[in-house]
């Protein structure tokens, strides 16, 4: 599932390829993805320039000279092909939507499982936008820090502190593999209280997050290539993985330890129970 740093990736490419050009041909293989396409959707994007790309948590914001914003959010196996006008033909399979621009770039919305989505919104509404207006704080704003986030758990009495990380009204997009990560690196214990971090452990544990979703991003970046091809696979931040999915492994801070998983909220927590406390 795309994380984050793949959505940011994912953006940057985006930006990268098609900022600035005009959009002529949109082609819609579908009505829908999870929900149906907004009627409107294929005229508010013809003949308009591509203005600016942004992100919030998991999704990707495209806005136009219109001041129609279009919002993708790429799902469980969603991914955006870019390359070039008759490029990709006969076109890949599971591909629903295509834009291609006046410049001759081409994107292609692929997604096999079909649990993507995309939405237009007013750019001037975009925060209100059903998806958006519940989501806390960006993970990587300049505002994410010790105080913030010991002042965000200070009444979480009964809540372990990976399913506080893990709810999106306090901190969105964080994901799962990332939490673990923090909290490991952290020397947290994925089971104690949100309510229970010291001002040293909530300054260390905003900076650990940040940390590692910008190594991440970084390591994204260079399998950018994945994305224009359509038989690309995915490389990245998975061969920096502390503790997520290596469960019996010896933890590699302590040797000593191997680590564990346990369920939580029904999603797998990686730790190491001698150097999490
Ligand atoms: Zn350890």
């Amino acid at each position: 599932m795309p994380e984050l740093p793949e959505v940011e990736t994912v953006m940057r490419g985006l930006r990268t390829a098609i900022e600035g050009h005009k959009i002529v041909h949109v082609t819609l293989n579908r009505h829908d993805l999870r929900w149906p396409f907004p009627a409107n959707l294929r005229e508010e994007m013809l003949n308009q320039r591509v203005v600016s790309f942004s992100r919030r948590a998991k999704y990707i914001l495209m806005r136009l000279e219109n001041k129609w914003s279009v919002l993708f959010h790429l799902g469980m196996s969603g991914r955006m092909l870019i390359g070039s006008v008759g490029q990709n033909e006969p076109p890949p399979k599971h591909e629903h939507v295509i834009i291609e621009s006046e410049e001759g770039v081409r994107i292609g919305f692929v997604d096999p499982r079909r649990f993507g989505a995309i939405d237009l919104i007013r750019t001037a509404d975009e925060a209100s936008h059903p998806l958006l207006t519940k989501l806390g704080l960006e993970p990587l704003s300049s505002k994410l820090d010790g105080p913030v986030l010991q002042e965000m758990f200070a009444t979480k009495r009964h809540t372990p502190i990976k399913t506080a990380l893990l709810d999106q009204r306090y901190i969105a997009g964080l994901g799962n593999i990332y939490v673990c990560e923090a909290l490991f690196k952290t020397r947290i214990h994925p089971e104690r209280t949100a309510s229970s971090l010291t001002e040293e452990e909530a300054h260390l544990l905003a900076r650990n997050i940040q940390d590692i979703l910008t190594t991440a991003i970084a390591s994204g970046g260079s399998s950018l290539r994945d994305y224009v091809q359509s038989d690309g696979t995915r490389g990245g931040y998975q061969d920096l993985h502390l503790v997520y999915g290596r469960e019996g492994e010896a933890c590699r801070q302590c040797s000593s330890t191997e680590i564990q998983r346990l369920i939580q909220s029904g999603r797998s927590t990686f730790y190491c129970p001698s150097c999490q406390k």
